[in-house]
């Protein structure tokens, strides 16, 4: 059994929203989805064919009154934060 230390439920519970000082990496799937609904386009395009959310005040800009403000379309690269996965070179996970 993982010890409580070493788990992310551990990790999460002295969140310091490390997740959301980071630039997430997003799909043009994910940001199709992400503008549809906001309207706000905050991505800058990245070589390797996806996109990153970019920063404000040292926080990605969808991070609002101390939250994710687009939880109902939340990239899979901030739903599996700490843990990072590869990418393909179409800005897809590569399992
Ligand atoms: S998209 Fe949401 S969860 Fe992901 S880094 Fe930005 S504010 Fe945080």
């Amino acid at each position: 059994m993982l010890s409580e230390k070493l788990s992310l439920y551990s990790y999460c519970k002295n969140c310091k929203v490390n997740c959301c000082k980071g630039t997430p990496r997003v799909s043009e799937k994910e940001k199709e989805k992400i503008l549809k609904k906001t309207k706000k386009d905050y991505f800058k395009k990245e070589a390797l064919g996806y996109y990153v959310t970019r920063k404000e005040k040292g926080f990605c800009k969808y991070f609002k009154r101390g939250k994710c403000s687009i939880q109902h379309a939340k990239p899979i690269d901030c739903i599996l934060y700490p843990i990072d996965p590869i990418y393909n070179e179409m800005g897809e996970i590569s399992l």
